[in-house]
């Protein structure tokens, strides 16, 4: 039992380009009430959002708003995990804002911000009882990874860590939207993808068995790309689990098996491969796992964590 947590009630929030899912868990990590509703755009709306997620679960659980004793985002963009500021969350058509500013009245509990990679990957620890030592790979919109180490969010010396859909492997490739050619998110990245299949006609389902040679090479060309994004994360962090998840994922069935098998053919190859093992570390977030506002939750309560893990392993203060 953990001194001083009776009565502890966590709220996470994951601010989607799309939807907001909300979570509140109590100090056992269990899942109390949930719920998804619209995200709206701008600063003010994601402040509405906030407040009708917050709101919503309060009232299924018969309390109000300031009786969350921790409050966590999740938000796309360019996160200052220490104050909260976020810039160039472009979908929320925001250029930069200060969060738990904006929030400051509406909550009792001091708002803690975190990317939504980064978050995820905490909640996905949880989700799947591995919560020391994993690398999340997100396949969505874009492409990233965030590892945790320790129980510890990698973040780097400037919070670059996990950036990997930016490895540019195609030198003549496609113009990715961070100003180099041939990124791995212009190979695997939904907006990317999606584009690209829109002009075959094609949505992401269809392409694991559409047999004309147009839609092999796509498929191919996504396949090799995940491949190397997992090899890449497993020789960088090589943590003893990779969780895969994302909206890309979830819309094609075949693309897990399929890079599977890749990573296998590869690795029969190269005893350096066959070493690393990659195939066998992935592992899938079970679809339906809100791992995004469950990690938000965890982002919220960062410093009862933290004191958790060092007080059994000493681990590097600040960042
Ligand atoms: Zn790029």
């Amino acid at each position: 039992m953990r001194a001083g947590e009776s009565g502890a009630l966590s709220l996470g929030v994951d601010i989607g380009g799309t939807k907001a899912h909300g979570v509140a868990l109590d100090a056992a990590d269990r899942v109390l009430a949930e719920v998804a509703m619209p995200t709206q755009p701008t600063e003010a709306g994601i402040r509405r959002t906030v407040v009708a997620v917050a709101g919503t679960l309060a009232t299924e659980l018969g309390v109000g708003p300031s009786d969350f004793t921790t409050v966590g985002l999740g938000i796309p963009g360019f996160v200052d995990h220490t104050s909260g500021v976020v810039e160039t969350a472009v979908n929320l058509q925001i250029a930069r804002t200060d969060l738990p500013l904006l929030l400051a009245d509406d909550f009792a509990a001091k708002v803690r911000v975190e990317n939504d990679v980064k978050a995820t990957a905490l909640g996905a620890g949880l989700a799947l009882g591995t919560t020391r030592d994993l690398t999340y790979v997100n396949l969505g919109t874009g492409l990233a990874a965030a590892a945790v180490s320790r129980g510890r969010l990698v973040r780097g010396a400037r919070n670059g860590a996990g950036e990997i859909g930016h490895l540019a492997v195609e030198p003549a490739g496609e113009l990715c939207s961070c100003g180099q050619r041939g990124c791995l998110e212009t190979a695997l990245g939904g907006g990317y993808v999606s584009r690209r299949l829109a002009a075959l006609g094609l949505d992401l389902a269809e392409l694991g068995t559409d047999p004309r040679p147009e839609a092999v090479v796509e498929k191919g060309r996504m396949v090799a790309a995940l491949a190397t994004a997992l090899t890449l994360v497993v020789i960088a962090y090589d943590s003893a689990v990779v969780v895969l998840g994302g909206g890309v994922l979830r819309g094609t069935g075949w693309l897990r098996p399929t890079v599977e098998a890749d990573l296998r053919r590869r690795a029969a190859d190269s005893p350096f491969l066959a070493g690393l093992a990659v195939a066998d570390r992935l592992v899938e977030l079970p679809a339906g796992t809100p791992a995004a506002a469950i990690g938000a939750a965890v982002v919220g309560r960062k410093k009862e964590l933290r004191a958790r893990h060092t007080a059994s392993e000493p681990t590097v203060v600040g960042g």
